[in-house]
């Protein structure tokens, strides 16, 4: 396999087509599916516990989007193909380069992806990237030409003879689609929706567990596609005007750490008069760096950030008072998200417990718990090898190496499959102590709004009442029936009924009139979701096509004789399997 930087003979005019692996993705395959690992980033592993009361929704493969974005060559993007749909479009169209994005989990669908390539587009170079790109021996599993580690942007650039230094484009596309909560669909209209925003790549703390970070180089190393406060600020206002959104969902490992572009965004968005909101991945040592002023100039309302333990080996935290801060971002209207490892290395049957506590005590709104788990291609992957604890794959399916399940090592204090119950019983007791995570969300943002509705600055007023029409409506009729279906329980039920009080006596009288008729339609939809998770109902992405410009006028410009017949194969879903409205949007 061929290593170097290879150069496509065609040049931009090279045919391309990217996919996401194929699925169902919601069962127990031998292609690799996992019932436990479902395309859903909440419910997969933040929400995973809270049935009906689970946050739903997906989101596409940005990095194929990205790549997509910044190729002049004609490219065609397929996300969440099945693999009938996958076939039929090798079969419908030439293609000279194809390229598979993956995690580490999916190889067997990649090599089946590689094979169909081979045999449906023989002249075809085939390209396999992402996370799957780190694992120990990948040329020798897969039919691939090459495997391309890092920044894949620049690799496409250079096989297309494109300017590698040129600006990066960034597409404008929002964050989440075929959202739903409590069994009621959530609209996926841009507006009501952040917009996905890609500043950089990779994190230079270089945590030795974290395979985003050892991706793009790990400790001390980054790419940043935006350099400067001006760019992002210009990226973003596009971005605006395509979507008609004003809230960003920063993929950015850790956004803030970048202090001079983040603080100059911050002076461009006072002087423009912007009111945006983003969101934000950050350990909050950075976030305290920042005056509470500047994170809510920033429009920062929420927080995606590591609570690694008291005596964890990781510094990010020491002298930290995690749980002060979280309350302190809270009161300001900013959501948290917590995350949270099951089995560090000084975890153990005995303390597991106290670990859990320790977590669940932050009450924040979301809570991620995920096993320790050495991915290939970080420091702590090469340590277990190095020390020969990594378990070998004749005893340990990789397809179960996803977080939620098993450890893919010896672990020196929990053994014989306890994580799984451990992490299990961590979901539950966080659910048990501090309630539905859309609750906890929205008791939050009525309290950002009580707070700065009636701020002086006209931007942080006009972001936090963007919120007031949803919390005194649908929001409080949430929780309403929230309250009514838990209200037996003798934790949640007080909770609850306090939040809805807190709702009554900031939103008004308005708010007890309505919230009772939209609680009651809402908890029609709960307990009817209930009901078909329990008759085991799960969701699938739908799958989407997408052609960038110069494929759409290649279509346009292939004489229809010269153009293959096109295989009427359907998108197979499967049954019980609704597919969200929002989506037939995108398939063209
Ligand atoms: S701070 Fe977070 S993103 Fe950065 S290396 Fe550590 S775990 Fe990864």
């Amino acid at each position: 396999m061929d290593q170097s930087y290879p150069v496509h003979p065609l040049g931009t005019s090279a045919r391309v087509l990217l996919s996401s692996v194929y699925g169902p993705f919601a069962r127990d395959d031998e292609d690799g599916s996992r019932a436990l690992n479902p395309m859903e980033l909440y419910h997969n592993q933040v929400t995973r516990t809270q049935g009906a009361y689970s946050l739903r929704m997906f989101h596409r493969s940005f990095g194929l989007m990205l790549l997509q974005a910044n190729m002049d060559a004609p490219c065609t993007l397929i996300d969440f193909p099945t693999i009938e749909g996958f076939t039929a479009q090798l079969k419908s169209e030439r293609y000279d380069v194809v390229g598979i994005s993956a995690i580490v989990v999916n190889v067997e669908k990649v090599r089946r992806m590689c094979a169909l390539v081979r045999k449906h587009q023989p002249g075809a170079m085939v390209v396999v990237g992402g996370h799957i790109a780190n694992r120990d021996g990948i040329e020798e599993m897969i039919d691939a030409d090459h495997v391309v580690r890092g920044d894949g942007i620049r690799w496409f650039r250079r096989l297309l003879g494109q300017d590698e230094a040129a600006p990066v484009k960034h597409p404008a596309v929002i964050s989440g689609f075929g959202s739903r909560a409590l069994g009621v669909k959530l609209g996926d209209g841009s507006s009501g929706t952040a917009a996905i925003l890609i500043p950089s790549v990779g994190c230079p703390m270089g945590c030795n567990f974290c395979s985003t970070s050892a991706m793009f180089g790990g400790r001390g190393k980054f790419i940043n596609f935006y350099e400067t406060g001006d760019e992002l600020f210009n990226v973003m206002s596009g971005i605006e005007a395509e979507l008609k959104t004003r809230s960003f969902f920063i993929l950015d490992e850790n956004f803030l750490l970048q202090r001079n572009r983040a603080l100059r965004l911050l002076e461009l968005m006072e002087q423009e008069g912007r009111s945006w909101s983003i969101y934000v991945f950050s350990s909050i040592r950075v976030l305290k760096s920042y005056t509470m002023e500047q994170l809510i100039g920033l429009g920062v309302s929420w927080v995606w950030t590591g609570l690694e333990g008291e005596d964890s080996q990781y510094g990010k935290l020491k002298g930290v008072d995690t749980h002060e801060y979280v309350r302190t971002l809270q009161s300001h209207g900013i959501r948290v998200l917590g995350s949270s490892i099951i089995g560090l290395e000084n975890h153990t049957p005995e303390n597991i417990d106290e670990v859990i506590d320790h977590a669940v005590s932050h009450a924040t709104d979301f809570h991620q718990f995920m096993l320790y788990t050495p991915v290939p291609g970080t420091p702590l992957h090469r340590e277990h090898q190095d020390n020969g604890t990594l378990l070998p794959e004749s005893d340990f399916d990789m397809a179960d190496a996803h977080g939620q399940f098993r450890f893919n090592y010896r672990h020196p204090g929990i053994r014989d499959g306890q994580e799984e119950q451990f992490l299990v019983q961590a979901f539950q007791r966080d659910f048990e102590v501090n309630g539905p995570s859309l609750a906890r969300l929205m008791g939050t943002t009525l309290e950002g709004w009580a707070r700065y509705r009636k701020h002086p600055d006209r931007r942080i007023r006009r972001n936090y009442r963007r919120a007031g029409m949803v919390l005194r409506t649908g929001y409080a009729g949430a929780v309403w029936a929230m309250h009514r279906q838990l209200r037996n329980d003798p934790k949640l039920g007080p909770k609850l009924q306090a939040l809805l009080r807190r709702f009554y006596r900031v939103c008004g009288w308005p708010t007890r009139v309505i919230a009772p008729a939209i609680g009651r339609y809402i908890r029609f939809m709960l307990r009817r979701e209930e009901k078909r998770l329990a008759a085991g109902w799960t969701y699938e992405p739908p799958p989407i096509i997408e052609k960038n410009d110069a494929a759409l006028a290649l279509e346009q410009d292939t004489p229809a004789t010269e153009r293959r017949v096109k295989p009427r194969v359907p998108w197979v879903l499967p049954e019980l399997v609704p597919v969200p409205v929002a989506s037939r949007k995108r398939r063209r």
